[in-house]
Parts: C-alpha cells; structure tokens; sequence
C-alpha cells in the first residue's frame, strides 16, 4: 500500500491524485474498467483519511483542446460507482467548475477533473509551457499523490512538474508495481520468460536490448513478428511490417545466438486477405510463417506456433508478458493470445501481464485476473522500466 506519512495528516487537506483512468470506450460505454478498479485502494484511502481528494487523469489522445468523445464524465460516474460514494465532476481541468468543485469539496470526498490532455501545457514539450500549467493545477491543493502508472514514464504536467510544486507521495498502486518490475528485473527467478506481442512495433523492439541480457528465452509474436520473419529473409505479405527496423532486428538475433537466449518465433501463422472489419466475414487460414501469400496478412500466431509457446513457458519461474499475439478482438484471431493467457496462469512462479490491451485481452477471454501474478496497469511505463530507463514521474518523487 501506499505510504503518505510524508505528507502529513491529510485530513482537510486537498489532495490531488494523478491517477491512470485511461480506459476503452464505445461511444461513452466503458468495455473495460480494470484501470478504474485499479485506481480505487489509493482514492479511498486518502479519502477515508479525510482528505478532499481532486483526481486528475487523461483519456485517449486528445489534441490539447476539449473534445466530446475523449471527456472523463463516464469515468467519474463509474469511479463513483466503485467506491460507493457520489464523485463530483468539473467540466474543466483548471478553470471556474474545478475551482467551483474544489471549493465545494468537504473532508472525505472525492471530485474528478475533465480530461488533463484538454490543456495543450499537459504534454507540451516546452518546460516553461508545462510550469504554466502546472502552477494552475498545483494552485487546486495543498498535496500531491502520484497513483498514475500507466503515465510515470511521461515527463508531462500532472504527473511530473505538479511533483515539484507540492509536497508529494507515491500512491499505492505505483508502489505496488514498481515492486513487481523490480521482482522482474533484480533477480528472477529462472528461467525466465518474455513473450513480447501487440502493434506498437518500434516502441517495443528497444526493450529487447536489455532483456538480451536478462532473460532466457523471448518469445515473439503479434504485429511485430513480421519484421523479425522478413529478417531472417522470409516474405511477409500484406503484414504489419517496419522496414527501418530490420537491420536491428537482425542484429538482435544474432546477438541472441551469441548470447544463449532463445528466440521463440511462430512457426504458423493465422492470415486473410484483410484487415478484419465490420463489414467482411474474416477468412482465416493457416500457413507457415515462412510461406505467407504476398495478398496475405498475418493476424495472430498459429496453433502449432500457441503450442510450442505454451511449452516454452511450462518451466519457467518468471514470465513477462506484454502485447497480444493477434488481432483478439476478433475472434478468429484471438487463439494465440489465449494459448499464451492461458500458459500463463499456469506458471509456478511469477507471471506478470502488462499492457493496456493485453491486460484487456485477458479480461475479454474470460479469464480470472487472479489467475495471474500481477497485471500491471501499464504497458510503456512497465517496458521502459525493463528497458533500464529512469521514469520521470518516480524520479521527480525520489527528488
Ligand atoms: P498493449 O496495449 O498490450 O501494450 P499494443 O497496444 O502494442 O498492446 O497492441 C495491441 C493491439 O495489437 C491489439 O489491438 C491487436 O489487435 C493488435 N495486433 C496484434 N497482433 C497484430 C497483428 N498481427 N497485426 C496487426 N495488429 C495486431
Ligand atoms: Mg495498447
């Protein structure tokens, strides 16, 4: 749990609480909660403490000004729901209705402001941009608590310059996680797994450069598979694919050779013709990974390829997992990442799901979150973490 001795009695103080609300929506239906739920031990705590809490958090990727669909309003509503409470809701950030909804806040409740990315200071790059900002938010309370892992990896206003304008805590959800990544980075228990899979390609070939030195085996698949198979010479069709990576993706497979760790790539992939959309029946076929038709893209690993995963994760100790292994919210291309869910659950030891979308996935299979070690609640910052990268909202708390 969180420790907020540092900030005193919080009781009739206003507390502002960075927390990760960042969830999948369809039109103003939540599709899932698990960052909310997350998010509650922290918000109760200070607000059983009787603070008067002021939760700040984005959603999607607004473009530093108000938009309809991105509004937290459905977000404060289950917030409320979860903890039992009613939650105010200010229809901005920093101006007249979360000034009106502060003041209005008595000892032990909670408020929700709208979405932080609708200020262009949150994420602005320029410092004396992002101060401006975070003066007007630091101007909202007496204390900060930084709960927003999904975002600790983000030099941004509300979670890093707000640290340097108030006394600040780490919540407990950002504690509890940063034990976690230090379980998998300190000495795991061996052997250990990373099965590596989703669409942000680039974004997560950099962490295969640490854990070459880390890990005993790497599993690849997902979107990022096809970048790795035409390194090694193979043709990838109409598959996700990053040209400027192959020369780095090659040397991470040499590299690997040289160094003993296992490379587990797919050895059957599940293709169509198309990118699965609401108005075609997906055509799924399975062929080898290294014959995809050049009309062919690839949309999950094959059950051979789910197999063989699954065998390489039956003896491990410690395994990390971030990416789905095909397009699962389709259900024709969601075997892999439930073979490879489904391993998971399995492990005698640690197994530890991060990612938005994989955490998601798992949920949407249908599996039980306790089945799992841990499942963080943050995909870059969990991978940057593994990366060896100093994350800017910890650093800011240690300072
Ligand atoms: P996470 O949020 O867990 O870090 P990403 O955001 O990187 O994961 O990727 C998740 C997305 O990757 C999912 O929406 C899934 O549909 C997509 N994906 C998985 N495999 C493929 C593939 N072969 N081609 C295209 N997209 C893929
Ligand atoms: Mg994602």
């Amino acid at each position: 749990m969180g420790d907020y001795s540092t900030l005193g009695d919080v009781a009739g103080k206003r507390v502002l609480v960075r927390s990760d609300l960042n969830v999948p929506l369809d039109g103003t239906r939540i599709t899932d909660d698990g960052r909310v739920r997350a998010s509650v031990p922290t918000i109760r705590a200070l607000a059983e403490a009787g603070a008067r809490v002021v939760v700040v958090a984005h959603l999607g990727r607004p473009k530093g000004a108000p938009e309809d669909r991105y509004s937290l309003r459905p977000v404060a509503a289950r917030l409320g729901e979860l903890l039992g409470q009613e939650v105010a809701f200010a229809t901005d950030t920093v101006g007249d209705s979360a000034r009106a909804v502060v003041d209005g806040l008595g000892d032990g409740q909670v408020a929700v402001l709208e979405n932080v990315r609708f200020n262009p200071g949150e994420t602005s790059k320029d410092d004396a941009e992002r101060g401006v900002f975070a003066d007007q938010l630091a101007a909202l309370a007496d204390a900060f608590v930084s709960d927003g892992f999904g975002v600790v990896h983000r030099k941004q206003a509300s979670v890093y310059d707000v640290a340097q304008r108030l006394p600040h805590a780490m919540g407990g959800l950002v504690a509890t996680e940063l034990e976690v990544m230090k379980r998998l980075t300190e000495a795991p228990e061996r052997p250990y797994a990373v099965v590596l899979g989703g669409s942000k390609v680039s974004d997560k070939l950099g962490v295969i450069d640490n854990l070459l030195g880390k890990a005993d085996r790497l599993l690849i698949g997902g979107g990022m598979v096809f970048t790795f198979l035409k390194a090694q010479g193979h043709e990838v069709g109409k598959s996700l694919l990053e040209d400027d990576q192959l020369d780095i993706c090659r040397a991470y497979l040499a590299r690997a050779e040289e160094s003993g760790v296992d490379i587990v790539l797919p050895t059957d992939v599940v293709v169509d013709t198309a990118f699965p959309s609401g108005d075609r029946t997906p055509e799924p076929r399975v062929v080898p990974a290294t014959e995809i038709p050049a009309d062919c893209l690839g949309l999950d690993i094959g059950p051979d390829s789910g197999a063989a995963f699954a065998a390489a994760l039956a003896d491990a100790h410690t395994v990390f997992w971030n990416g789905p292994m095909g397009v699962f919210e389709v259900a024709a291309f969601a075997e892999g990442t439930r073979a490879v869910a489904q391993a998971l659950t399995e492990v005698d030891g640690l197994s530890v799901v991060g990612g938005g979308d994989s955490a998601a996935a798992v949920r949407a299979l249908g599996f039980e979150e306790s089945a799992f070690g841990h499942i963080s609640t943050g995909g870059g910052a969990s991978l940057e973490y593994l990366e060896g990268k100093q994350l800017p909202g910890i650093k800011v708390l240690e300072d």
